[in-house]
C-alpha cells in the first residue's frame, strides 16, 4: 500500500521534520503502545480494583459505582482547588468544567476561571492524559460528589482526596491486582493487531536497533509481548529476537533523567543481579536509566526515537531531558479522525454560514456608524431609512444564528464523548493539542501504522499557519 492509499486514521502525522532513515534506534513503551488493550475492558477492570481498595481499606461508600467510558476522555484536567474536572484550550483558558456529575454554567466558569490560566507545571492542576486516566477521571468525579455530601469524613481536603484516588489507581495497577487478571485471560483485554509484528520486523531488517522500555515488570511484560506478537512472527522467531535491549520496571519518566541502579534479569528464574559492565544486546534489564542505553548503543541523542502513549511519562520526559526524537501513540486519534471525516460536510456548511455571518455583521456595523454620522450632521441621509436597514440586518442575523447554533454545537460535540474531540475545544485547539505540537515530533494512532510509512520515510512538517496567511492567500488568488 503506498502511503497515499493509507486511510487517514492510520497515517503518521508530523509536527517536526523527522527522517526515519537517519534514526539508529527506536525505543518503545509497551502498555497501550506495542501492546494495545481494549480501553473499556482495561479501565472498567482498573476502576473495579480501585473502588474495592477505597471501600475495603478506607471505608468509602463507593462499592455501587460503575464505570462509564463515554463519560470521560483523554486530556482532562483535575483542579485540586475546586474539585472540578476541566477541559482547556491551547491558551490554558478553561472551556468546559464539571463538578462531580454537574456541568458548570458559563457564568460559574467565569466566576471560577476568569483570572486563571491552566498550565501543566502548575501544581494546582493534575493532567489526566492517557487511556489509563479514564478510570481515574471517573473516580475523581464520583469522589468529589461524595465529598460535597460530607460522605468522606476522614478526607480533610481535595488534595487528600486526590491522593487517595491516585493511590487506589496505583494499587489497581499492581502486578497482583488487575495485571494478574489480564495475564490469566489476555484475550479479554488485549486488542491484537496483526500489523505490529511485521512493522517491527521491517524496522529491525532495515538496521534499526529496537528497544523495549516499559514500567511493567518482567513476568507481565514477557506474557503480554508473547501473546501480542509471537503468533504474527514467522517460524520460530519470537518477540525477543526483535529487540536489542529490553528494560522493565523502568520507572519512567525518571528513567530519562535519573541514575537509578540497573539489574540484569535472569529470564529463566526472574531473579535479578546487579549490572556488571555495560548493557549487552539480547539481555533483559530491570531499572537503570537512559544514559546507560545511550552508552551501550553509541548513538547521538537525535538518532534515537522513542514511541509512547504517555505524554508526560514517555514523550515530554525523553524530549526535554535527552532531546531524543519523540512519537506519541494516541489510539483515540483513530475515532477522532473518522468522526471528523464523517462530519466534514456539516463542517463545510458551518464555515460557509460563519462567513455569511461575518459579512452581515460588517454590513450592520457600517450601517450603525452611518446612523451616528447622520445624527451628528457629518453625513447626508435620512435617519429613518438607515434605521430600517439596521432593523432588517438584525433580523437576518437572528435568522442566521438560529441556523448556526445547532451546527456549532454538533461540531463541538462530534465523536463519542460528551467532552468532544480530545484535540479540540470548540473552534480552537485543546491544551492537549498544544502539548502534542510542542513535544511530539510525530504522532499516530498505533505502532503498526509504521508498516505503511516504511523504515525510510522522510516525515516533513506541514507549513505552520498564522491567521494572516489566509488573507495573503486570498490576495494572491485575486
Ligand atoms: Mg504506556
Amino acid at each position: 500500500m503506498s502511503s497515499t492509499d493509507v486511510p487517514p486514521a492510520r497515517r503518521v502525522f508530523c509536527n517536526r521534520t523527522l527522517n526515519l532513515g537517519a534514526i539508529g534506534a527506536i525505543g518503545f513503551d509497551m502498555d497501550y503502545t506495542v501492546v494495545q488493550y481494549d480501553p473499556t475492558a482495561w479501565e472498567s477492570g482498573a476502576f473495579g480494583h480501585a473502588v474495592a481498595y477505597l471501600h475495603d481499606a478506607l471505608g468509602w461508600p463507593v462499592d455501587r459505582l460503575t464505570f462509564d467510558a463515554a463519560d470521560v476522555t483523554q486530556g482532562l484536567i483535575f483542579d485540586l482547588e475546586t474539585g472540578n474536572i476541566l477541559k482547556a484550550n491551547r491558551f490554558g483558558y478553561v472551556k468546559r468544567a464539571r463538578h462531580g456529575t454537574q456541568w458548570l454554567s458559563l457564568q460559574q466558569m467565569r466566576e471560577h476561571y476568569s483570572r486563571t490560566v491552566v498550565h501543566h507545571e502548575d501544581p494546582r492542576f493534575v493532567f489526566l492524559n492517557t487511556l489509563f486516566s479514564l478510570s481515574e477521571a471517573t473516580l475523581l468525579g464520583h469522589a468529589v460528589a461524595l465529598w460535597d455530601q460530607d460522605r468522606l469524613p476522614d478526607v480533610p481536603s481535595l488534595t487528600a482526596l486526590y491522593r487517595h484516588v491516585r493511590a487506589a489507581i496505583d494499587h489497581a495497577h499492581r502486578p497482583d491486582q488487575l495485571k494478574a487478571t489480564i495475564a490469566a485471560a489476555p484475550e479479554r483485554f488485549v486488542d491484537l493487531d496483526p500489523d505490529t509484528a511485521p512493522a517491527l520486523l521491517d524496522l529491525a531488517d532495515a538496521g534499526k536497533k529496537l528497544l523495549l522500555i516499559t514500567n511493567s515488570d518482567w513476568a507481565y511484560t514477557e506474557q503480554m509481548m508473547r501473546f501480542a506478537l509471537d503468533r504474527f512472527l514467522p517460524g520460530t522467531t519470537t518477540w525477543r529476537d526483535l529487540f536489542t535491549l529490553v528494560v522493565v520496571a523502568a520507572r519512567k519518566p525518571s528513567f530519562f533523567s535519573g541514575d537509578a541502579p540497573c539489574f540484569e534479569v535472569d529470564t529463566s528464574t526472574g531473579w535479578l543481579r546487579p549490572l556488571d559492565g555495560p548493557l549487552q544486546p539480547g539481555r533483559v534489564y530491570h531499572g537503570g536509566h537512559a544514559a546507560l542505553v545511550e552508552r551501550a548503543l553509541g548513538l547521538a541523542s537525535d538518532q534515537l526515537l522513542y514511541l509512547g502513549d504517555h505524554f508526560f511519562g514517555d514523550v515530554h520526559a525523553s524530549k526535554s531531558a535527552l532531546r531524543w526524537r519523540t512519537a506519541l501513540v494516541m489510539r483515540e486519534l483513530e475515532d477522532e479522525i473518522e468522526a471528523a471525516v464523517a462530519f466534514a460536510p456539516t463542517e463545510q456548511e458551518l464555515v460557509a454560514r460563519m462567513a455569511d455571518k461575518e459579512r452581515l455583521e460588517d454590513a450592520l456595523n457600517q450601517a450603525r456608524l452611518e446612523l451616528l454620522r447622520v445624527r451628528a450632521g457629518r453625513a447626508e441621509g435620512a435617519e429613518d431609512a438607515v434605521g430600517a436597514r439596521i432593523d432588517g440586518l438584525r433580523r437576518e442575523l437572528a435568522a442566521l444564528d438560529a441556523l448556526v447554533a445547532p451546527l456549532a454545537r454538533a461540531s463541538a460535540e462530534r465523536g463519542g464523548s460528551v467532552w468532544g474531540p480530545i484535540l479540540r475545544t470548540g473552534g480552537d485547539k485543546s491544551y492537549l493539542a498544544y502539548l502534542l505540537e510542542r513535544h511530539a515530533d510525530i504522532y499516530t494512532s498505533r505502532v503498526s501504522n509504521l508498516l505503511h510509512a516504511t523504515p525510510f520515510r522522510f516525515f516533513r512538517s506541514v507549513k505552520g499557519t498564522l491567521p494572516h496567511d489566509a488573507v495573503t492567500r486570498d490576495v494572491e488568488g485575486a
